[in-house]
């Protein structure tokens, strides 16, 4: 639908994917877009467990499961994760990753994208596992770079509006005609009423922040590799010098936030037995943590469709719609995309870009 003039955006989340997507339409377009980004947790909300991005680890290491698509976003985010990594907002991360598969580890399909790939000397593989593989991957830390991507996007001229929205016809309306509604809103596209997909769901994650300087490597078990719900990983990031986030749990539809004594100690244990250096006696514990990863059933949902979205429901009449009953968005949904949020994040707002800008000519 051609108009006059930048087109109105309103972003609904402000997590990565959110702030990314809007970064990458200013950058792509630039004067094409005018960006409001509503949300109830803003970036600099680091101590907020509603959403997920000031949570994660963060690295870029695909996962099982990965497909064409993801690959594609994955490929697209280090590459621009090399380019950050001078101002350092990205550390280059040497890592060691092991495998409970007997697969062919050289053909991984991300061996040609990574630097340094190697397949490791059955000698250095410890025991029980079937193999591993090193090479230098990126870290970054959220509590940096939430703010960053905010300061970058203020500058640009996004207007942030905090406030929680109840319905997708409540933010139609926030939005108004023939304008674009990003729908970035993690694991509460759950309960938006409107989209209400039961296919999201969160899979628990509990982690320890730690000053240990003596840890210089992201190292990864598989999961699978111990009990249910464990997932025994280091990631050290770029700043403050020493910080480290030991990890951790994978806990498929499990909501509890509160800290898990327990379960602390359990990762405590075992990032020990696989990097020794965190019995230093420099060690600092700093944090307990506990994110929601905001997964779905299926995979992510990137998608784009011109909607005419009912403005009230049963469950939320909506005294501020001007009379109108149906608001005509192009609406995007960029939703569900569980443990690799970051890793993901650069390719699929891309994509989102790409959705709209098509979209818009039509
Ligand atoms: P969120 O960050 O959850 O943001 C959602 C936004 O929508 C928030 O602003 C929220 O307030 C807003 N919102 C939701 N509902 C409403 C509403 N009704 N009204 C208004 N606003 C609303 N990923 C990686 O790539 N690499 C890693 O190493 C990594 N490690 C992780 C480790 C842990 C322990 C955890 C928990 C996650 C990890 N992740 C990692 C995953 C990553 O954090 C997530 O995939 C990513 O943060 C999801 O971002 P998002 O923007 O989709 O959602």
């Amino acid at each position: 639908m051609p108009q006059d003039g930048p087109v109105e955006v309103v972003i609904l989340g402000a997590g990565v994917i959110g702030l990314t997507v809007a970064y990458t339409l200013l950058t792509t377009s630039p004067n094409a877009y005018k960006i409001k980004i509503v949300a109830r947790d803003m970036p600099d909300d680091l101590s907020s467990q509603a959403f997920a991005s000031p949570w994660a680890g963060a690295n870029w290491s695909p996962m099982r499961g990965s497909n064409d698509r993801t690959r594609v976003w994955e490929r697209a985010t280090i590459n621009k994760m090399w380019e950050l990594t001078p101002q350092g907002l990205a550390m280059e991360l040497p890592s060691r990753v092991f495998f409970t598969t007997n697969e062919d580890l050289s053909q991984l399909w991300y061996k040609d994208l990574v630097k340094d790939f190697r397949v490791l000397d059955p000698s250095e593989v410890p025991a029980g596992l079937q193999g591993g593989i090193a090479f230098k991957t990126f870290s970054i830390n959220p509590e940096l770079y939430l703010p960053w991507l905010q300061s970058e996007l203020l500058a640009r001229g996004v207007e942030f509006v905090r406030r929680k929205v109840h319905s997708l016809g409540e933010a139609a309306a926030l939005a108004g005609p023939n304008s674009v509604l990003v729908n970035a809103t993690g694991i509460g596209a759950r309960s938006l009423i409107g989209v209400e997909d039961a296919d999201v769901h969160p899979i628990r994650g509990q982690t320890i922040i730690v000053h240990a300087p003596g840890l210089k490597e992201f190292v990864s078990l598989p999961l699978g590799a111990g009990n249910p719900g464990e997932a025994t990983y280091i990631i050290p990031r770029p700043s403050p010098p020493g910080e480290v986030l030991l990890g951790g749990t994978f806990q498929p539809d499990n909501w509890d936030t509160s800290v898990d004594v327990a379960t602390a100690k359990g990762i405590l244990e075992r990032c020990a037995a696989l990097a020794p250096q965190l019995k230093d006696a420099e060690t600092r514990i700093l944090r307990h943590n506990v994110g929601l990863r905001p997964a779905r059933k299926g995979g992510p949902r990137v998608e784009a469709a011109w909607t005419d979205v009912p403005l009230k429901s049963e469950l939320l009449p909506l005294p501020e719609s001007d009379g109108r009953v149906n608001g005509r968005v192009l609406l995007v949904h960029a939703y569900g995309f569980g443990a690799a949020g970051y890793q993901n994040s650069w390719g699929a707002a891309q994509e989102v870009a790409d959705l709209i800008a098509s979209s818009l000519k039509n």
